[in-house]
């Protein structure tokens, strides 16, 4: 049998953290809509790669009654390079290719998901590799979620591309329903022998609110380009003071300082250091930062930014009676396990790559 191979190519950077678990309810609609299509069943195979600053695969090629989609981790950078060379590993190492005497798997269809412009200019030469060995071979259709990114760099591998620039659930669920009816408009295509052209392969993008294709013929434009700004978001990395785990903090460019995004947890600490590129962001003043009030996602204090003199960011009870009556207080932070005495001030704070 010939199998339709899709591959879903999904960017865990940091700061698809407030997204993380729309996108994880996404590929369950994904897999729930196609478990009862008969024409999905009989024919698609679904794979899962992540990236951040280094790329896995999460699942191997798996059909569609057998398939559980493990939840998204997250990691560090935005590394579309690492993410196209162990997409096209993984396509050398399982899609069966047509010889002479035997049919091979239909051409992989690639869902590319990412939020952000990359951090390393490694795609350049994985960009190439794609265009020389698998570009007639397989489609790939890109989609920007939440983000003015520079379509240039992925219109170097592909002209679907799709900007969905509203985020909130209702909008994400029709999102993944649509890529859904599109795995399933392919399968009935297949089904009957043929193939589907570039236009056809994807349903019509009017239909859900915020879905914009891009045409790159216009080049970007001015007003999308101007919001392409690698400075917009900075990530800050603590550690629970109580449990021990890591959490991120997202701030968003607000004026000449920072507004609080909001806190998370990072899911999977192991995954998140595999995924994590090394390097970090620019510095910047903690001092510029408006609170939103965000607290730890673990413990539930609201002191987020105690600085240890090892440089590391963690949280601790709440402190606000001591440094009132006595001026400071004693805390031990989790990084380093140096006890040290803390007081209020402004500093400056490392970045992770976002
Ligand atoms: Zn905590
Ligand atoms: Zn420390």
């Amino acid at each position: 049998m010939r199998r339709l191979p899709i591959f879903f190519v999904i960017d865990v950077s940091e700061s698809m953290a407030p997204h993380l678990q729309k996108v994880d309810n996404g590929l369950k609609t994904i897999t729930g809509e196609l478990s009862t299509d008969p024409y999905a069943l009989e024919t698609a195979f679904i794979s899962t790669v992540v990236f951040a600053g280094q790329a896995r695969v999460l699942h191997k090629l798996t059909e569609v009654y057998a398939l559980t989609i493990p939840a998204l981790p997250l990691g560090g950078g935005t590394d579309y390079g690492r993410a196209m060379d162990c997409l096209m590993d993984e396509i050398d190492r399982n899609v069966v290719k047509s010889t002479r005497d035997q049919k091979g798997d239909w051409k992989p269809i690639i869902f590319f998901f990412t939020d952000g412009n990359p951090t390393s200019d490694s795609y350049k030469k994985a960009f190439s590799r794609w265009n020389r060995d698998y570009r007639g071979k397989a489609n790939i259709i890109a989609f920007s979620l939440g983000a003015k990114i520079d379509y240039s760099i992925l219109g170097q591998i592909t002209e679907q591309i799709y900007l969905l620039d509203n985020m909130d659930s209702d909008t994400v669920k029709s999102f993944f329903k649509w890529v859904s009816a599109s795995i399933q408009t392919n399968s009935v295509a297949v089904g009957d022998n043929q193939e589907l052209s570039d236009e056809k392969m994807m349903p019509d993008a009017t239909s859900i609110e915020g879905l914009h294709k891009i045409d790159l013929r216009k080049g970007p434009r001015a007003d999308l380009s101007k919001g392409i700004e690698n400075d917009n978001l900075k990530v800050i990395i603590g550690k629970c003071g109580t449990v021990k785990r890591r959490y991120i903090i997202l701030y968003e460019k607000d004026g000449s300082g920072y507004r609080e995004l909001g806190t998370y947890k990072i899911p999977d600490e192991e995954m998140y250091d595999a995924l994590t590129a090394s390097g970090s962001g620019a510095d910047f003043d903690i001092d510029k930062v408006t609170s939103t009030g965000g607290v730890c996602p673990y413990c539930g204090t609201n002191f987020i930014l105690n600085k240890c003199s090892c440089g590391k960011i963690f949280c601790s009870r709440d402190i606000s009676r001591e440094l009132q009556t006595k001026g400071q207080a004693e805390l031990t932070c989790p990084w380093c396990n140096n006890t040290g005495i803390y007081g209020y001030g402004s500093f400056r704070v490392g970045t992770g790559l976002g």
